[in-house]
């Protein structure tokens, strides 16, 4: 049965898609299943894994609104055993039209239930709010990754996402957990940097992840060629740090093959 991620964070620009697009190909490399749901319009998690906007008839919106079949939308990548529920622009309509249907929380769990054999990890990319499309999110994830910015204001706004997160463990999903928290854009030559880990270890604790994404140009490469890190550049530090958040992640779930 799969292990269903959120990656969230209301703020964008974070790292939520790197972290989802690389995290995904690494865990992929260590021998799981990987399915990436993207529900974010923007559909960026779907162009960096290299599908093209074009070559998409359905996507996920489809799913969550028309209640189409997850199966029907799901693509591979070029990259083993990483494959994409894509997204495009269509998906900006969907948190108003699901307003005032049935079961508008529920969507993407009831979707989810369907393929969770197929898969050792899903990831679901968040887009940058808490309206109803990361409530689904939530709904459907056993735990949420989530990425923080190494910044000034980098806490800001996260007690909103722990909310967020205690309103649908009480209405929809009792058992969600955090499944971490991890540092991104770090840059350890600044004294800032120093002091964003201290703010977020003493608020976090145990869930920080040991590994720190730092500021890498190759990670912001990448999704212009359409493929994870380790496909751009293996030896880049980009790669070397998503491979051990990969080992991390694959370790605490007892999935490292
Ligand atoms: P989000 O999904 O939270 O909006 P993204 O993952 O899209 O954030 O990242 C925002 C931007 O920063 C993107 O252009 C991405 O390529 C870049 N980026 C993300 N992580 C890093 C990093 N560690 N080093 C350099 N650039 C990064
Ligand atoms: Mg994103």
């Amino acid at each position: 049965m799969a292990d269903i991620i959120a990656l969230a964070n209301q703020k964008g620009g974070v790292g939520k898609t790197t972290t989802g697009v690389n995290l995904g190909a690494g865990l992929a490399n260590l021998g799981n299943r990987v399915l990436i749901i993207d529900i974010d319009a923007q559909g960026n998690a779907t162009s960096g894994v290299g599908i093209a906007k074009s070559s998409i008839n359905k996507d996920i919106y489809d799913v969550l609104v028309n209640e189409e079949p997850l199966q029907d939308v799901i693509l591979h990548t070029t990259h083993k055993d990483l494959d994409i529920a894509p997204a495009t622009i269509q998906l900006s309509g969907a948190e108003i039209e699901l307003t005032s249907q049935i079961a508008r929380e529920t969507r993407l769990l009831d979707a989810v239930k369907t393929i969770g054999d197929d898969y050792d990890f899903i990831l679901i990319d968040c887009p940058p709010s808490l309206g109803l499309l990361t409530i689904n999110a939530f709904t459907a994830s056993n735990s949420i990754l989530i990425p923080v910015q190494s910044e000034y204001y980098a806490l800001e706004g996260l007690s909103q996402l722990l909310n967020t997160i205690q309103l649908v463990r009480k209405h929809f999903n009792p058992d969600l957990k955090i499944e971490g928290v991890l540092l991104t854009m770090y840059d350890a030559r600044t004294k800032l940097g120093h002091q964003v880990n201290d703010e977020v270890k003493k608020y976090f604790k145990d869930k920080v992840y040991k590994t720190i994404i730092p500021r890498n140009v190759r990670l912001s490469e990448a999704p212009s060629h359409g493929v994870p890190i380790m496909d751009y550049d293996a030896k880049s530090t980009g790669a070397i740090v998503y491979t051990e958040l990969a080992k991390e992640v694959a370790a605490a779930h007892g999935k490292q093959k």
